[in-house]
């Protein structure tokens, strides 16, 4: 995987910041996903328009798993992907999914690269999923954006709504984050999610955020094959991955 993306012209490696420090508040968190932000070339505040081309554009590979991504659970959602850094210069792959919603999708990338900043360096981490979590949720919605959403007043779950089609966060991260940040305590937290429950949201939310394409890995591996083999064999070879788990990480359907 390393030699077919090394090999590449064209493609510089992330320069990503890399946490060393054993404990990491939750402000530090927060610190770091604006930190990406700025990495990435991205605005300090505002939504992310498309997650997918941020990262692969900042060096970040983007592969689709060809696997089910099982039912839709907030707390579950890091297990939704995979990703793969042993630091700079070595290029970064983050997978996802396939078949998710895009909202699913871009919290799952945005989940991904929490590992990648957050646990690169750092080994023994209690709860490095929600370490993940809490920065997806950062660097999807930064603090000072969420703030200014929230304002003065409790917002409503039609309020939630109208963020999601504005963010391209589901209801239900949303919820979360303002937990996360101090907005939204226990009770209000509980209340919201029951009015979820009651109208069916846990299972399809309102809003439809369509998914994202990867463009980069796959033209890393059509780049790789131009032997006369199929792509995914000619690929294997420089891999060491075998075709078929190739085909689950590169899908053909476009
Ligand atoms: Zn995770």
């Amino acid at each position: 995987m390393w030699t077919l993306v090394h090999d590449r012209k064209g493609y510089i490696p992330p320069t990503l910041p890399i946490a060393v420090d054993q404990a990491l508040t939750g402000d530090q968190i927060e610190e770091l996903a604006a930190q990406t932000r700025m990495a990435l070339g991205l605005d300090a505040s505002g939504p992310i328009l498309h997650v997918t081309r941020a990262l692969e554009r900042g060096g970040i590979v983007v592969a689709p798993l060809a696997l089910s991504g099982g039912d839709d659970d907030t707390e579950t959602v890091g297990h939704f992907g995979a990703s793969c850094w042993p630091g700079p210069p070595d290029p970064a792959i983050v997978g996802y999914f396939h078949g998710a919603s895009g909202d699913r999708q871009r919290f799952t990338l945005a989940h991904e690269v929490g590992h990648l900043v957050l646990h690169t360096r750092r080994t023994f981490v209690a709860s490095p999923e929600d370490e993940a979590n809490r920065f997806a949720g950062a660097f999807l919605v930064p603090r000072s954006s969420y703030a200014e959403f929230i304002g003065d007043q409790l917002p409503t779950l039609r309020e939630f709504v109208q963020m999601k089609a504005r963010w391209g966060v589901s209801i239900q991260a949303l919820i979360m984050r303002g937990s996360h940040l101090g907005h939204i305590d226990d009770s209000r937290k509980t209340s919201l999610f029951k009015q979820i429950s009651a109208r069916g949201y846990r299972k399809v939310e309102p809003v439809t955020v369509h998914p994202e394409e990867p463009v980069l890995f796959r033209k890393l591996v059509e780049a790789d094959a131009k032997s006369g083999k199929s792509s995914y064999t000619a690929a294997e070879d420089r891999l060491g991955l075998g075709a078929f788990t190739l085909a689950g990480l590169a899908p053909r359907s476009a």
